[in-house]
């Protein structure tokens, strides 16, 4: 018979008590545990504008009381309440704006809060989901049960079927973490910084051994349920991480090296960038600048070239001595300028995995372009036809009625063909 965990939700510390007491009332709670949640990029709908009706003004913001956009496996667009438990946190880690030390107001939210909260939501069509964060409280499995809690009411007593993203904490008990999974349609851990060095330096109560292991335990899980159709569910929608970037000293090959090793030893649907935000009275060792936003997207745009391109990590960046991308152009464009070898490709030839390569063509234009090369010999239109962009392909493409100009150098094609650079909102 199924062991069922005893949940301590109603066992509150003196401390706690008085904290308690102390709190501020719902709406204020929602305001900071929303803001708080906002670092977290594991749901974020990454470049969108900001929008902000904290001050009762207008409608549709995202962000003013915990709503962001997120997407789902199958490519469709969701609406999340993105909170934190609690933005209280025992640990101290240097980059986190809710370290122990951090000089912030604090909230805690009860698992009645948040379970009423997205009932209410929901109910009211403002969400179709939660994304459940915490500071860490007293220890890792006090703080998991409480998560778990909020999960298990939801799911058991209000039968709720809405999508629940739960961040997992990886010093739980893999009982707790268990129990996560069978309530949550995805788990997600924070690996935090991408090197060991760096998570030893700036959140040195975090293990990165312990992150991985329980990482790896979660990919076991996830894959023995696929592979037994009567298994019990256990996160679907499998698990995610998120990298912070520019808090240490990383570059950007060290960072996707990272990236390719998770993807392959932990089977992550997704890793997500974060460009490190400077916080208020943080550690010296932190920057005292953001890293350009344009960073994060360019790691995006590469971290895509790895898992729908075929790009190996090595060879993003290889040649760059800095190990940084090419913020003014695009990974793919950048790797073309530096492999001018390896073009022009005869479209009507060229092998699925090189056509992948040619800069503005996308992956669904090169299966339209293989599909409709059985039957007829493709020319510059019907590339365009096939929704390729033209412009930026045609200096690495030979079709009947073009061939590009053979003098055109890296530097020549590079200046007719970068945008003008661009800087994104982060929120
Ligand atoms: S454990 Fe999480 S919430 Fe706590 S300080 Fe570290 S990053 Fe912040």
């Amino acid at each position: 018979m199924e062991q069922r965990q005893k949940f301590r939700i109603d066992t509150a510390t003196p401390k706690e008590q008085k904290e308690n007491m102390a709190s501020p009332d719902l709406k204020t709670k929602l305001e900071i545990l929303a803001d708080a949640a906002k670092y977290d990029a594991s749901c974020a709908s990454s470049g969108a504008p900001k929008r902000d009706s904290k001050n009762g003004k207008g409608m549709g913001s995202t962000t003013g009381a915990g709503i962001c956009h997120s997407y789902t496996p199958d490519g469709r667009c969701v609406s999340l309440l993105k909170i934190l438990l609690t933005n209280s946190c025992i640990f101290d880690c240097t980059y986190c704006i809710n370290r122990r030390s951090s000089n912030v107001r604090r909230a805690r939210f009860t698992v009645d809060e948040v379970v009423g909260l997205t009932l209410e939501f929901y109910k009211r069509n403002y969400i179709e989901g939660l994304f459940l964060s915490s500071g860490i409280i007293r220890d890792a499995d006090y703080t998991m049960e409480q998560l778990v809690a909020v999960a298990r009411r939801l799911r058991e007593e209000h039968h709720f079927r809405g999508y629940i993203h739960l961040k997992a904490i990886p010093e739980a008990s893999q009982e707790l973490i268990a129990q996560a999974g069978r309530h949550a349609d995805r788990l997600s851990i924070n690996i935090e910084l991408p090197t060991e060095t760096g998570l030893a330096q700036y959140a040195p109560e975090k293990k990165q051994t312990t992150i991985r292991g329980t990482m790896a335990k979660l990919k076991l899980r996830i894959d023995e349920v696929q592979a037994e159709r009567k298994a019990p569910r256990f996160s679907p929608s499998g698990q995610s991480t998120q990298m912070i970037v520019g808090a240490d000293g990383a570059n950007d090959a060290t960072i996707l090296t990272t990236s390719a090793a998770l993807y392959a030893s932990y089977g992550l649907r997704r890793i997500y960038y974060s460009a490190f935000s400077p916080i208020p009275d943080s550690s010296r060792a932190l920057p005292l600048k953001a890293p350009p936003l344009m960073r994060e997207h360019r790691l995006y745009q590469a971290d895509w070239l790895m898992r729908y391109y075929g790009f190996d990590s090595s060879e993003i960046l290889a040649g760059d001595a800095a190990g940084m991308l090419d913020l003014e152009i695009d990974p793919k464009f950048a790797w073309a300028l530096r492999n001018r070898a390896q073009f022009p490709l005869d479209v009507n030839a060229a092998p699925r995995e090189m056509l992948l390569r040619v800069p503005g063509l996308g992956a669904r234009t090169v299966d339209r372009m293989i599909e409709t090369r059985r039957h007829k010999t493709l020319r510059l239109d019907d590339i365009a036809r096939l929704k390729g962009a033209v412009k930026r392909a045609r200096p690495f493409i030979v079709t009947p009625d073009h061939r590009p100009v053979q003098d055109l150098d890296s530097a020549a094609i590079r200046a007719r063909l970068a945008p003008p650079p661009k800087q994104l909102s982060l929120f």
